[in-house]
């Protein structure tokens, strides 16, 4: 069956400690053309945090699990990110209810993620942030639900949603966060916040293919 599983949700936030690391390096050289150079090193600390955490507690619902590693990145990481990224995870983590919801909850979930991004960011799409790849990556996968796809294949438009989303970044001029003291020099460089979205959406891809 085509669940929300708990230990969905553990692989899905494994797979994103792994990915984060393996990327930390490029996230820290696109935050050092547009900002402060800190996002890889930002969201590894943060990740393996979670990843510990996770461990320590083993949650018996998805949604714990969630709430949990929004928590956490809160607590354990002080860029803009982590407070981005922790409240998207814990407001999907309230909203995702029960201990096997359906695909159509976890879209009611990552809908609250992105909203909670939004209000507390102030970012709508076209300010090159993460909001321009979280955006189309829920926009995608309600479209595959509504097409009749299961997880794995609205999981996967999705991350080819938010790595286009991450793309288009590229020749905006930043209007939030640190980049857009940079105005115009902001452009030609693609979205660090944006790039790890996609990295975010990918590992849930690979999460529910397995
Ligand atoms: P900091 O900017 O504090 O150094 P990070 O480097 O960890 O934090 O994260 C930078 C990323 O955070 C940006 O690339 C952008 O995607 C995202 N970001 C920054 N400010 C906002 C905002 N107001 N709304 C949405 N995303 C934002
Ligand atoms: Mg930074």
């Amino acid at each position: 069956m085509d669940t929300v599983t708990t230990d969905l949700v553990l692989s899905w936030l494994r797979t994103v400690d792994e990915r984060v690391r393996e990327h930390a390096d490029e996230l820290t050289r696109l935050d050092s053309a547009i900002g402060d150079g800190d996002h890889g090193s930002n969201l590894h600390r943060g990740f393996v945090a979670v990843t510990a955490a996770l461990t320590r507690s083993s949650p018996s619902a998805p949604g714990e699990a969630l709430t949990l590693a929004g928590r956490t990145l809160i607590s354990t990481v002080g860029g803009a990110s982590g407070p981005l990224y922790g409240s998207a995870l814990r407001a999907a983590g309230k909203t995702l209810d029960g201990v096997e919801p359906m695909p159509g909850e976890l879209l009611q979930a990552l809908t609250a993620g992105l909203e909670a991004v939004r209000k507390l960011g102030g970012a709508v799409p076209g300010d090159k942030t993460m909001v321009d790849a979280f955006t189309p990556a829920v926009e995608a996968f309600a479209a595959a639900l509504r097409a009749g796809s299961g997880l794995p294949a609205a999981s996967a438009a999705a991350a080819d949603a938010a790595e286009k989303g991450a793309r288009s970044t590229i020749p905006l001029t930043a209007r939030k966060g640190r980049a857009s003291y940079l105005g115009e020099r902001s452009q030609g460089h693609e979205d660090p916040g944006a790039v790890s979205t996609a990295l975010v959406f990918r590992a849930l891809a690979d999460a529910a293919a397995d």
